[in-house]
């Protein structure tokens, strides 16, 4: 691995990659590194948007992403039986009118390969331990097989997940806290009564329950759940869908291929960047899986981030357009974590009266087409389109 670099990416999750590929197309000298061995290769986030994806057509991706995917135009909010809202992706103003579900294995896969396929290396077993920065550039010490070494680069960009090195490095706050209820997460094998063409989520008093088919047959779980078990077990995942699910229809658990649990934070950092030092992807805001918008947010970034850097390196432009990186993609987390949060908040209402009012609501919504098209726009991205494309006047070629 050389030792000096335009631009140092540190995290090769879903975000370095992504970001990786627009500086390979751009031209410019980066290089991209990942304390792990190999990539994670687990489910989690499985939800690409319509925006992600045409922001990830620039990257030459989108293609093989939808082709790998299932297409879902449906997405229903019920109460037990009682449909609440049903929205529709199929009259969306994109190229791809549809929730595109995909684990965020395949996802890493799609992006590994075009990397290679571009000529581009990840540089796996490389850990980052210190970075340090000047005015004329950033040190980071790294350690890996070959033992301790300082890898020099103009930029150096954290991609490096919720616990980030080179957030910590910068002192720059990550606001925000932890959501009390916790989630579990398991793709399942599933008799299921509704078509496979369509996202469920179920209100319920003992909580919320989302079923969503994957492409390979399998359906993801995403509930609630107060102390969760670390490995939930057919029982637990049956009757979570039996006390929350449909009550005239019943599924049935067959198997479970992958369970997950965690704790929810939200979080946003105050700054992007310090000096030479950008952030983005977990590194930079965290959410709530209500939506499915945390990878989303982050892909984006990394193609807007993409852009700016190759402004600088190979047009000359001043540090200063890292502004503009800034400027667009903060508001647009903001905004996410405010829909996350309030979906979060209407999942986890309790008290029979609160439950009501969210449910009229929710029924008003439902009659609404002015209502629905916004709800629509919001949870594919369009509606921040604006936040996904750099101003004319700042684009690389400018
Ligand atoms: C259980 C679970 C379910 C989820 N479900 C959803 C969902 O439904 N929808 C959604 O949109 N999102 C979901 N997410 C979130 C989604 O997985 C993240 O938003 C996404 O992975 C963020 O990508 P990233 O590239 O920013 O960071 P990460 O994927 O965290 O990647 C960071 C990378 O940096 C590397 N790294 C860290 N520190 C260092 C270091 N010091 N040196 C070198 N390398 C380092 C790590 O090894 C890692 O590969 C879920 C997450 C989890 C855990």
């Amino acid at each position: 691995m050389k030792t000096e670099t335009d631009v140092l990416i540190i995290g090769a999750g879903p975000t370095g990659m992504a970001l990786s590929i627009a500086l390979l197309q751009a031209g410019v000298d980066h290089l991209l590194i990942d304390r792990l061995t190999e990539g994670q290769n687990t489910s989690r986030a499985g939800v690409i948007h319509a925006q992600t994806l045409e922001s990830l057509a620039t990257l030459g991706v989108a293609d093989e992403l939808a082709a790998r995917g299932l297409k879902i135009e449906r997405f229903t909010i019920r109460d037990r039986d009682r449909p609440l809202v049903q929205l529709g992706f199929g009259g969306l103003p994109s190229p791809h009118p549809y929730v595109l579900m995909l684990p965020q294995n395949i996802t890493e896969e799609v992006l590994a390969h075009r990397i290679e396929s571009l000529g581009g290396i990840i540089h796996r077993g490389v850990t980052a331990t210190r970075v340090e920065q000047d005015a004329k550039g950033v040190r980071v010490t790294v350690t890996g097989d070959g033992g301790e070494q300082t890898l020099s680069a103009r930029y150096v960009v954290g991609a490096d997940g919720m616990h980030s090195v080179v957030r910590q490095s910068t002192g720059i706050s990550f606001e925000g806290g932890t959501y009390e209820a916790s989630f579990v997460l398991a793709d399942v094998h599933l008799d299921w009564p509704f078509e496979q063409s369509e996202v469920s989520l179920f209100f319920s008093p003992a909580g919320l329950v989302v079923v969503a088919p994957l492409p390979d047959g399998s359906v993801r779980i995403v509930a609630t759940f107060d102390d969760a078990p670390e490995d939930l077990s057919i029982s637990e995942i049956q009757s979570l869908l039996d006390t929350r699910g449909p009550i005239t229809a019943r599924a049935k658990v067959r198997d479970i291929i992958w369970s997950s649990r965690f704790r929810v934070h939200h979080r946003l950092v105050k700054s992007y960047r310090e000096g030479r030092l950008v952030l983005m992807g977990d590194a930079a805001h965290l959410h709530s899986p209500a939506g499915g918008q945390g990878m989303n947010t982050g892909l984006i970034d990394a193609v807007v981030l993409g852009q700016v850097l190759a402004g600088i390196v190979k047009n000359g432009k001043p540090d200063s357009s890292l502004d503009v990186y800034e400027r667009l993609r903060r508001p647009a987390a903001q905004e996410v974590l405010g829909l996350a949060g309030r979906l979060t908040a209407m999942a986890t209402t309790r008290g029979a009266l609160k439950r009501c009012l969210r449910d009229a609501l929710l029924c008003f919504v439902n009659i609404n087409p002015i209502a629905r098209r916004k709800l629509e726009m919001t949870l594919s991205g369009l509606s921040r389109a604006a936040s996904a494309k750099l101003p004319d006047k700042h684009s690389a070629a400018a």
